[in-house]
């Protein structure tokens, strides 16, 4: 029987804009290369005098990377921007990760997905340009393939904000995994209008913190920065918003901080749709992996938060920082590509990070609802 394939309705207008592209996936990046190209490598020269290629790779025990210049960039990157390996020998020596990225096949029992990494320029853009984030419909669709199409719909119902879809989502993630709910139920009733109405109602009762969910967002950003930050990568984008973060340490105006908070929701508010379209898109690529369970659907749900919540105070230090001016496309662009690029862990690292900083695998409800706030955007 073959299976079925699903893919988004923008994957086949990707294209790659090479020596155009404003943050090329060549640089300030780990780019690994597969074992079977770092054999095929063996043979290959390269450059004046002439180098073998797996000269160029750092072997450890998590793999094989590029070794990067000084200046942070791929060795094999031209002056123009273009691929020297690809202009030497052609498109067949790549590595497996530059050949395919941004895309992945991610294959299931009964169905292949065809996906778009949402860390390429290019993607975001086709994104921006996309009015919804739309899933073909699958056969022998499972009740998992359900939960995700229902996420993807929450965070693009526009008359709930962003934050509350994911604290929704959430909720609903964990009533199915601690029982509350069978997960066939959960996906045959849906969620009806009046429930939606009762959750956003009890959201909008509880007491929510401004600076409490901003300081988190400090904590987070700059805990996921910390390694980039002290291997010298990203650091142009990364030293300025540092030191703005850095006047927020000790005794700043809390009702100053509050009114910033207002006026950088607005300015943000301008991007709302890219933002449940990105955020639509990574449940897509990301929210569900072949052999998941419902606890691995709510752990990518919570990543998925922590990303949107750290690219927003990525945005409000951005904004800050250039004097509160009007948050520009490419700023949007430029914060959930390289936020992307950092928060890009392997399942196993995820989780390990997880448990790590969190001591759990899974946050509590009332932890995601601090990180995503309630602000209204
Ligand atoms: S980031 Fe995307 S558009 Fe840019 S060089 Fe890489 S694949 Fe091409």
């Amino acid at each position: 029987m073959n299976k079925a394939l699903i893919k988004p309705s923008y994957y086949d207008e990707f294209v790659c804009s090479a020596g155009e592209c404003p943050i090329s996936c060549c640089q300030q990046w780990k780019i690994e290369v597969d074992e079977a190209t770092y054999q095929n490598w063996k043979s290959l020269q390269i450059g004046e005098p002439k180098k073998p290629l797996q000269q160029f790779v750092a072997r450890n025990q998590e793999g094989n990377t590029i070794e990067l210049t000084k200046e942070r960039c791929c060795p094999f990157l031209s002056e123009t921007k273009l691929c020297n390996l690809v202009t030497t020998f052609g498109e067949e020596v790549l590595s497996h990760t530059c050949a395919t990225f941004p895309r992945e096949v991610h294959e299931f029992e009964e169905r292949t997905e065809y996906v778009l990494a949402t860390s390429c320029p290019e993607v975001v853009n086709l994104l921006h340009r996309l009015e919804r984030m739309e899933l073909p419909s699958v056969e022998n669709e499972t009740p998992l393939d359900g939960i995700r199409r229902m996420l993807m719909m929450l965070v693009q119902q526009e008359e709930i904000s962003i934050p509350k879809a994911l604290m929704i989502g959430f909720y609903l993630l964990l009533e199915i995994e601690e029982g509350g709910r069978s997960l066939e139920e959960a996906v045959e009733q849906g969620i009806t209008s009046e429930q939606l109405e009762e959750l956003v109602a009890g959201i909008d009762g509880m007491p929510f913190s401004v600076i409490n969910t901003f300081y988190e967002g400090d904590e987070l950003f700059l805990d996921i920065i910390y390694n980039y930050q002290n291997e010298g990568m990203y650091l142009s984008y990364l030293q300025p918003l540092v030191e703005t973060a850095s006047q927020y340490k000790n005794g700043y105006d809390m009702d100053v901080l509050c009114k910033e908070v207002e006026a950088f929701e607005q300015a943000f508010a301008a991007h709302s749709k890219l933002m449940r379209t990105y955020l639509a898109a990574e449940l897509f690529y990301n929210g569900l992996m072949p052999g998941a369970e419902v606890i691995d659907v709510a752990i990518k749900l919570q990543w998925i938060s922590l990303e949107y919540a750290v690219i927003r105070h990525a945005l409000f230090l951005q904004w800050k920082t250039n004097g509160k001016q009007a948050i520009s496309y490419e700023m949007v662009q430029e914060a959930i590509v390289l936020i992307g690029r950092m928060t890009g862990y392997e399942d196993k690292d995820l989780y390990e990070y997880l448990i790590d900083h969190f001591e759990a695998l899974v946050w509590e409800w009332g932890y995601l609802a601090l990180v995503v706030g309630n602000e209204n955007v």
